[in-house]
């Protein structure tokens, strides 16, 4: 398929970005690798776009249901590319085309409150909100379409519009849902700008954005953070995770090992809010790690595009070197691969499914976001113990606890220190509840109305009391 130009801003000079399908491991297609300085003209279209854009609630309501129907009917051309260059199983890619469209439709039936405030003065205040202007939305490889919906869809409903960046080793998909949207919301509402750093950096930092919603690893959000703060541009934060899954003395290994499994090996464990380290009482340790091992040994791994496929490969290159380089780290330490722990043979990123066991908790893939298809398994001798390890990483996105008594794990949970608590399940997240990360995790809060007003600036009027009898 050619690389769509429509709803991008292209760069008029030769250079390209080469993008690569981790399935084979070799390039496929292309997109427009544009330089920083073309920013200027783009967030200057954006700004102009602005004034009718925020003028008219109802039209964004319409245009944005709009855009909804649009990026669904695109299913068949989104889903496949996604795959393509992202490497996840075809089903996956459909699922994250259908909860990007209904992200923009959550959002467009949002609106902000109008709160009068009459606490007893001779004047009485009227808080409002306003719209910020252009605002960034730079995303990460893992969920291109979904995790830009997430920035643009409560940005664009709030008002705003919106320059969107998606990764460099992702770029085509989102270049093509740009081009979906082009054909139903207003020009320069929203515009995809696609290359290589310092693109990125040169957003964060432009003085004509007003906000740079961030999806991405804790060192870039620093990075992004510090380059904002330039401008004194507000940010939002999304960041990495290292989420524990504590299983309790009561729990039924065989019944949750299918959840827990795929909690973990999601998307090849790309998963911000992936589980990425399992504690499991002493006694159940073994079981745990024979359960888990057991579907690492046997699921079907192979291109996403192969209909047979449940997991497909590492996204790129240097995330493979990382994920090969966490697991050997972790093995000369005294770990042991319970299944897995090597790359697979042949052509393209894959990594073999891999379970480790005996893994010393100082070791980096208990410490560190492994971001790929490695699980830790340890083990626990009382539940303080298991609640400090779980806390005792610098993230705090996500957790989990896992026993047949959901009131009892539930009351663990609450011990955790993350923004997400799961029982018996992890990962999942309504569009209507706020998200956001504690500690490294995050700065700001997206998702539900706290999204929509993360993209808002209140606006307050004061009015007299007696002039209004
Ligand atoms: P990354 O931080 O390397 O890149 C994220 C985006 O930032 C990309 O578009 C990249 O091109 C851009 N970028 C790179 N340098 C930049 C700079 N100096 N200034 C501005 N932008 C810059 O992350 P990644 O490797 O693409 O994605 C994986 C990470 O994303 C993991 O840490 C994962 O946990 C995290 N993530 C978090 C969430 C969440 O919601 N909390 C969701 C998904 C992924």
């Amino acid at each position: 398929m050619p690389t769509p130009e429509a709803g991008s801003a292209s760069a008029p000079r030769a250079a390209r970005l080469t993008v690569v399908d981790p399935a084979t491991g070799e390039p496929f297609d292309d997109a427009p690798d544009q330089r920083p300085e073309e920013l200027d003209a783009v967030v200057e279209r954006a700004r102009r776009a602005w004034t009718g854009w925020r003028a008219d609630p109802a039209a964004r309501t319409t245009a944005l249901r709009a855009a909804a129907d649009a990026v669904e009917a695109a299913g068949d051309d989104l889903a496949p590319l996604l795959t393509r260059e992202q490497g996840k199983p075809l089903a996956e890619s459909y699922a994250e085309v259908a909860r990007t469209a209904a992200r923009l439709r959550y959002f467009a039936g949002l609106t902000a409150d109008v709160r009068r405030i009459d606490d007893g003065r001779p004047v009485h205040s009227e808080v409002r909100w306003r719209s910020l202007g252009p605002v960034a939305g730079i995303v990460p490889w893992n969920f291109p379409l979904q995790l830009a919906a997430a920035k643009f869809a409560p940005a664009l409903a709030a008002g705003n519009t919106v320059v969107l960046k998606p990764s460099p080793y992702t770029p085509l998909a989102t270049r093509l849902l740009g081009s979906v949207l082009a054909g139903v919301l207003p020009g320069d509402v929203l515009t995809v700008v696609t290359g290589r750093e310092p693109l990125g950096a040169r957003l964060a930092s432009h003085p004509g954005i007003r906000h740079v919603s961030f999806t991405g690893s804790v060192p870039t959000g620093r990075a992004v953070a510090t380059a904002a703060a330039a401008s004194l541009t507000r940010i939002t934060l999304e960041l990495g995770g290292n989420d524990a899954a504590v299983l309790l003395d009561d729990v039924d290994v065989e019944r949750i090992a299918d959840r827990l499994f795929w909690a973990a090996f999601r998307n090849c464990g790309q998963v911000c809010m992936a589980v990425k380290r399992v504690y499991a009482p002493a006694r159940l340790h073994a079981e745990v790690v024979e359960a888990l091992a057991h579907r690492a040994k046997t699921v079907a791994v192979g291109s996403g595009l192969d209909p047979g496929t449940r997991l497909g490969p590492v996204n790129n290159a240097p995330q493979l070197a990382r994920v090969e380089q966490i697991t050997r780290r972790a093995v000369e330490a005294g770990a042991r691969a319970a299944a897995g722990g090597h790359r697979l043979d042949g052509p393209g990123y894959f990594f073999a499914p891999t379970i480790l066991t005996d893994v010393p908790p100082d070791s980096p893939v208990v410490t560190e976001e492994q971001f790929g298809p490695v699980l830790p398994v340890l083990p626990y001798r009382t539940l303080d113990e298991a609640v400090d390890a779980a806390n005792g990483t610098g993230f705090g996105l996500g957790g989990s606890v896992w026993g047949t008594d959901p009131d009892r794990a539930a009351a663990v949970a609450d011990r955790l220190e993350c923004g997400t608590a799961w029982i018996n399940h992890h990962a999942e997240l309504s569009l209507a509840q706020p998200f956001a990360g504690t500690k490294d995790s995050g700065v700001g809060v997206a998702g539900g109305p706290w999204g929509l007003y993360g993209n808002l600036r209140p606006f307050v009027v004061h009015r007299l009391r007696e002039e209004n009898r």
